[in-house]
């Protein structure tokens, strides 16, 4: 893959205030996909492609990303990434909204990244648990969101945001065949490893 594409891509999106994922967290995530070498990752939140994109540099010789995204715009503007990156054979869009496409898929995933509506975590976490390998990890970006998740004043505006992310906190904390540390890298992020 041309770095120089990449970013490009990057400094788009950043320039169109798309939520793309920062490159601490970015970092701290590469240096598991460097180990695991992953065959199948699902990412939940595609926004532009650019966090697929980095992500397939570490896949598995014949390894595939299945990622969703439910608004057009960002859609026609990920394939266009998608291709420019010459990733697209590696990378499969579910076109809609997360919460119906995931209870229609029942492949198995090595990786899951949650990067998408914070209320619906919970939601994304099960569904993710049912697909998830033996060995395999969860990563939940922007998972202290602002800090508003770690502080007791929240404005109306974020509250059920961070209901429900405080909710995914304490159901990978208190379940036994998880492994969770949460980082303080980027906007935090939630790392859940299968014991
Ligand atoms: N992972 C991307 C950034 C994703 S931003 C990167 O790092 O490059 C979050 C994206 O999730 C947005 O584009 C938003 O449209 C999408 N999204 C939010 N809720 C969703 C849902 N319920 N289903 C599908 N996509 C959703
Ligand atoms: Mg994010």
């Amino acid at each position: 893959m041309n770095k120089q594409e990449l970013e490009k891509i990057k400094q788009k999106a950043l320039e169109e205030h798309i939520p793309i994922i920062m490159d601490d967290t970015l970092e701290v995530i590469a240096k598991y996909l460097k180990n695991i070498k992953p065959k199948k990752i699902l990412e939940i939140g595609t926004a532009v492609g650019y966090s697929a994109i980095c992500f397939s540099q570490y896949l598995a010789d014949d390894g595939k990303i299945d990622t969703i995204e439910r608004d057009e715009e960002r859609i026609k503007e990920a394939k266009i990434n998608i291709k420019k990156a010459q990733v697209d054979s590696k990378i499969n869009i579910y076109e809609g909204d997360a919460v119906e496409v995931l209870p229609s898929l029942s492949d198995k995933y090595d990786v899951v990244f949650i990067d998408a509506a914070k209320g619906k975590y919970p939601f994304f976490l099960k569904e993710s648990l049912r697909m998830l390998n033996t060995n395999g990890i969860i990563f939940a970006d922007n998972i202290l969101y602002k800090g508003y998740v770690m502080s007791d004043y929240n404005k109306h505006k974020q509250r059920t945001a961070v209901r429900n992310l405080r909710e995914y906190i304490k159901e990978v904390s208190e379940n036994p065949n998880l492994e969770t540390e949460i980082l303080e890298v980027g906007d935090g992020l939630a790392i859940s490893k299968i014991k």
